[in-house]
């Protein structure tokens, strides 16, 4: 079993971050070859998800859709005002449990870890939480 965490500088309000690299950089360290990797994002205005790491496209349009989903002008009582971050972290999620095996994590062809920050630019960290099941 081994624990670690990611460090992440997001560039802006908003962005979807493809970590599996960072993400599959701890597994290796961790020299576990067959078990399970759960991440958890350490925030309320974050989350991850799994999606498509090849068209950025993809990306901005998973955005623009949580905007319309979740709208800036709600009559939200939290006074910090960042309410609509809060509900994508919530509506995305922030955890992620995902296979590892031979070494590597198990994603498909065209899938990537994203963090998504709904709430920046800050630093967020990523626990990385490694479990042996071979
Ligand atoms: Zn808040």
């Amino acid at each position: 079993m081994q624990q670690r965490e990611i460090t992440i500088r997001t560039p802006g309000k908003e962005a979807l971050l493809d970590i599996t690299a960072e993400v599959q950089r701890a597994v290796s360290e961790s020299g576990v070859n067959d078990g399970v990797c759960h991440l958890l994002a350490l925030h309320t205005t974050a989350g991850l998800t799994i999606n498509e790491n090849a068209d950025p496209s993809v990306k901005a349009d998973i955005l623009m859709a949580l905007k319309k989903l979740v709208p800036d002008d709600l009559a939200y009582s939290h006074a910090e005002g960042n309410s609509p971050a809060h509900i994508k972290s919530t509506l995305t999620g922030h955890s992620l449990t995902i296979p590892i095996a031979n070494g590597r994590l198990v994603l498909g062809t065209w899938q990537g870890v994203m963090f998504c920050e709904f709430d920046g630019p800050r630093h967020r960290k990523v626990y990385v939480h490694v479990v042996s099941t071979g």
